[in-house]
């Protein structure tokens, strides 16, 4: 299957699709449709700009009857206003030729307009989680007859801590449902979610599209702990000349504030940290020092470092294993750009060594392993979540990978964003270097309003 066409969409959709300037599915969307189609759950793992909106909106309003019910029988949720009304903008253009009623609900705007439009009745309702809650308890919004929920940018949203808003929804939904969710990168919150509310779900996962692993070196070892790496780490980054402009990938904010005080007495003046708990003027600042050579070392968690574009970065800095592989792809993916040669070291332990094999299956190459340093202390200290659990092995590894939250962001603060979130795809296919206006969704997500 190459090209629309060859979906056997009905003539109208085909057209609205046709109108749009499109010919060719994108990876995704060819993947996600059959998938979508059958009625199983999925989980659809593909880089921003990649045309997940797509993926899921042309399969879903290909299978929607005309109906004048009052009640929504499609519901999608993503975080922010803005993306509500893209996404109502996008199955307006979709739907041109059908008779399909869009509406979109968010926070920081007057309840009751939003009240009084809902009593009129929509077949596909798109919402931020906060205000979807309050319209659903008014009793105005009824969601029992939702067949099918989107969480679109689920990894976003879990990262501003919607996750409480969303468990609320699920408890106002009825069981038979298609569950389908949409994420740029695979967070453990995004697989706890997964696994507490999906039956099943089809996983679809599309490898980062043009990282150059030709001009990555890779290499890696094997540590004991938390507290050596920190070691090993401040023993690399000794040799500044080799190692210029490194970023370091963590995967929680917890430890990457951990790992930044670790390394304030001997690298304090060259390092700067971005997570989402930081401010965004403060996020702003650590990246521009970054880019521009003031600081030498970037710490980062998964989430914020994604859809980063920055220059000349001459090492990515692996310090845990990302238990879910294309993580690393993103990671690494952010050195060895336009044509330059890139370097990236992970750092594994014996528990993670099995997150490393699935990340050598994925990319079909082994990770050479470097002797652990002679001169490098190894520490025995360790962090309570490295200590055995006594009698509790099975549920080991949940325990460990306690999720840490942020303060639970107001809606409100989500508001008024401006973000332009589409648009990279016909872009990106045009230009080697992703276009600077795209920057990270998150980034720009909360800026706005200034
Ligand atoms: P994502 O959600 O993966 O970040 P979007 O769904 O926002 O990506 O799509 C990114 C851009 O790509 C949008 O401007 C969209 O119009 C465009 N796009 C989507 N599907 C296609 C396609 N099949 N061919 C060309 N461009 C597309
Ligand atoms: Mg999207």
């Amino acid at each position: 299957m190459n090209t629309f066409e060859d979906l056997n969409l009905p003539k109208q959709l085909y057209n609205a699709v046709a109108e749009l300037g499109f010919e060719k599915p994108t990876p995704i969307q060819e993947e996600a449709y059959s998938v979508i189609l059958s009625g199983k759950d999925m989980v659809g793992i593909a880089q921003t700009g990649t045309g997940k909106t797509l993926a899921y909106l042309i399969p879903i309003l290909r299978d929607l009857k005309y109906s004048e019910q009052l009640n929504p029988r499609i519901l999608i949720l993503v975080p922010t206003r803005e993306l509500v009304l893209q996404l109502v903008a996008n199955i307006e253009s979709l739907t041109k030729y059908m008779n399909v009623r869009p509406l979109g609900v968010y926070g920081g705007t007057n309840i009751n307009t939003q009240k009084k439009a809902v009593a009129q009745g929509c077949d596909v309702l798109v919402a931020t989680p906060g205000r979807l809650y309050d319209l659903a308890v008014t009793g105005v919004l009824q969601l029992k007859g939702i067949k099918k929920l989107v969480i679109d940018e689920v990894d976003i949203m879990l990262d501003l801590g919607f996750r409480p808003q969303i468990t609320n929804i699920f408890d106002l939904l009825k069981e038979r449902r298609q569950n389908i969710m949409l994420s740029a990168t695979m967070t453990e919150e995004v697989d706890v979610l997964i696994d507490d509310f999906f039956t099943i779900p089809t996983k679809i996962a599309i490898a980062v599209s043009g990282t150059p692993l030709n001009n990555i070196e890779q290499s890696s070892y094997q540590v004991k702990n938390f507290h050596t790496k920190i070691n090993l780490l401040r023993h690399l980054l000794a040799d500044k000349e080799e190692f210029s402009k490194v970023l370091v990938f963590i995967s929680s904010k917890r430890y990457a504030d951990k790992l930044y005080e670790a390394f304030e007495e001997d690298y304090g003046s060259e390092t700067c940290i971005i997570h989402s708990n930081k401010s965004q003027n403060y996020r702003i600042r650590s990246i521009k020092q970054f880019d521009e050579g003031l600081n030498r070392i970037l710490i980062a968690t998964d989430v914020m470092a994604r859809g980063l574009d920055l220059d000349k970065i001459s090492h990515v800095i692996n310090f845990d294993t990302p238990s879910f592989p294309e993580n690393y792809m993103h990671r690494i993916g952010r050195t060895g750009r336009a044509e330059q040669q890139g370097k990236t070291i992970l750092f594994f332990t014996e528990k993670e060594a099995e997150y490393k094999a699935n990340i050598e299956r994925l990319m079909s190459h082994k990770i050479p392993v470097i002797d652990f340093p002679e001169e490098v202390l190894r520490s025995s200290e360790l962090l309570a979540e490295e200590r055995p659990v006594v009698g509790d092995v099975k549920n080991h590894n949940r325990n460990t990978t306690e999720v840490v939250r942020g303060p639970a962001f107001h809606e409100k603060k989500l508001e008024n964003t401006k973000t332009n979130q589409g648009g990279s795809y016909l872009r990106k296919a045009k230009k080697y270097k992703k276009s600077q206006t795209r920057g990270d969704k998150i980034q720009n997500m909360r800026s706005k309003k200034k």
